[in-house]
């Protein structure tokens, strides 16, 4: 008998009509499942009139949202991030948008991927703003989970990617992957997507997310959606908001040295003079060094000579703010 197995598809399910809109407040206790209440998409809404956005901030409340959309045969598309919303993670959300029926957007800062002397404790916030944005975007379902709500005080079991990690910021950063990892299991675990879209940004993150799907067998394609950038070229982060004028200025530098690679030929150039201009480029611009690399895009391992499909990645610190940039060559 040949058994074909299809990932995230319930066995003929009655339909089940989609509940109205549920919004619950922020900081509001959870008392039951929520109240319809009104909710005005604002002037430029991606979503028509009547589009519904639900903020969820329970575990079990997610995971009943998701079975609801599998059992109306619904796909639903996840973009996990840590908030303050820009352009960037907007534009995982249309990609999200573009592969599924609905989408979910998670926002929490998760503990676990940052290191002791990281931070964790200033890492900037601002949910009404990020709402506001995901109802302008037509985002289906926010998750936000309470700070102390997706690990158990006693919690010991933990996602460890034991390859993809080794180098880059892996290493620069001890324990960051192991709790990147984590909370996104969990997270999938809680969503239950069929996609997720993470961006080109966090290259590292993506192959590690890749391989750790392919290898604990989520039922989740992966999509990795391109890094968004300033007018000047510098890419998007939540952490710029960290940077003084003249630092503003001087991270440009990161996306510059880059650039200053130009394209790659079919003649297989030496690696180490490539990586020698970028980090020149970091010292025009007053930028430290963290990390200059030129990898093969599945391992992740240094390259001698380089090739198309190759990337080079940065991470440098502009004063104390650590900015991280990749591009594929
Ligand atoms: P974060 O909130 O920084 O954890 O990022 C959440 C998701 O947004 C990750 O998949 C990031 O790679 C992605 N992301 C962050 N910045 C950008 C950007 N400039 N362009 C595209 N995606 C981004």
């Amino acid at each position: 008998m040949k058994i074909v197995i299809k990932h995230n598809q319930q066995p003929a399910p009655p339909p089940v009509p989609e509940k109205k809109f549920i919004f619950r407040k922020a900081g509001e206790a959870y008392n039951g499942p929520a109240k319809p209440t009104q909710n005005q998409p604002a002037a430029g809404s991606k979503k028509p009139a009547d589009h519904v956005m639900r903020l969820l901030r329970f575990s079990c409340e997610v995971t009943e949202w998701a079975r609801e959309q599998h059992r109306a045969g619904k796909r639903i598309g996840f973009v996990p991030t840590m908030g303050f919303l820009h352009a960037g993670h907007l534009s995982l959300v249309e990609e999200a948008r573009k592969q599924s029926d609905v989408v979910c957007l998670s926002i929490f800062v998760n503990p676990t991927q940052f290191g002791p002397n990281e931070d964790l404790e200033k890492y900037p916030r601002d949910e009404e703003n990020d709402l506001r944005l995901c109802r302008e975007e037509g985002v289906d379902m926010v998750f936000l989970p309470r700070p102390d709500g997706m690990y158990a005080p006693d919690a010991s079991v933990f996602v460890d990617e034991e390859k993809l990690q080794r180098g880059l910021c892996g290493s620069r950063r001890p324990g960051h992957f192991r709790g990147v990892c984590t909370v996104v299991a969990k997270l999938f675990n809680i969503v239950q997507p069929d996609v997720a879209v993470f961006g080109q940004k966090d290259f590292q993150q993506v192959a590690v997310i890749r391989r750790m799907v392919r290898d604990l067998n989520f039922p989740i394609d992966i999509v990795m959606a391109p890094t968004m950038r300033e007018a000047d070229g510098m890419a998007m982060s939540s952490r710029n908001v960290y940077l003084s004028p003249t630092e503003r200025e001087n991270a440009l530098g990161v996306s510059r040295a880059l650039k200053s690679l130009g394209s790659v030929g079919a003649g297989h150039p030496a690696a180490e003079p490539m990586r020698e201009q970028m980090r020149a480029v970091l010292e025009q611009y007053g930028l430290r060094e963290d990390y200059v690399a030129i990898v093969d895009a599945d391992t992740l391992e240094s390259v001698s000579h380089v090739e198309a499909g190759n990337v080079a990645l940065i991470a440098a610190y502009c004063g104390k703010t650590r900015l991280i940039d990749n591009r594929i060559l």
